[in-house]
């Protein structure tokens, strides 16, 4: 695996100490089978009802760095393209945090 970097935007400290979409606001990352993330850390994966995810057991991504403060992503640069997309301060980051009782983002 690569070196631990951060879960959403390698610049992006409130995701580090977030981490909502990584962890208990969602329960799976779907990932393609020609997904970078698929060639580099099929290990990571399982099959379920015909889809290839990404777990999160006990809450916790798969890919996250244990302890999970600060939140950071052991695959970022092979992440998921949902990942990869998964727009900083957009209403499923809002959601997320929503979930995990945080409040949404005050982006300028
Ligand atoms: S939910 Fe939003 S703020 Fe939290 S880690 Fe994900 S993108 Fe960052
Ligand atoms: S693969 Fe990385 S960025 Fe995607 S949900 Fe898991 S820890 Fe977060």
């Amino acid at each position: 695996m690569d070196a631990p970097s951060p879960a959403v935007d390698a610049d992006a400290q409130v995701c580090l100490d977030c981490g909502a979409c990584c962890r208990q606001a969602f329960h799976v990352v779907e990932v393609e089978p020609d997904d970078p993330f698929a060639v580099h850390h099929g290990a990571l994966l399982v099959a379920e009802d015909g889809r290839l995810v990404l777990p999160r057991p006990g809450g916790f991504c798969a890919a996250l760095r244990q302890p999970a403060v600060p939140f950071l992503c052991r695959c970022y640069d092979h992440r998921p393209e949902s990942c990869r997309d998964f727009p900083v301060g957009g209403e499923s980051c809002a959601l997320a945090r929503k979930r995990v009782g945080l409040a949404p983002l005050s982006l300028p």
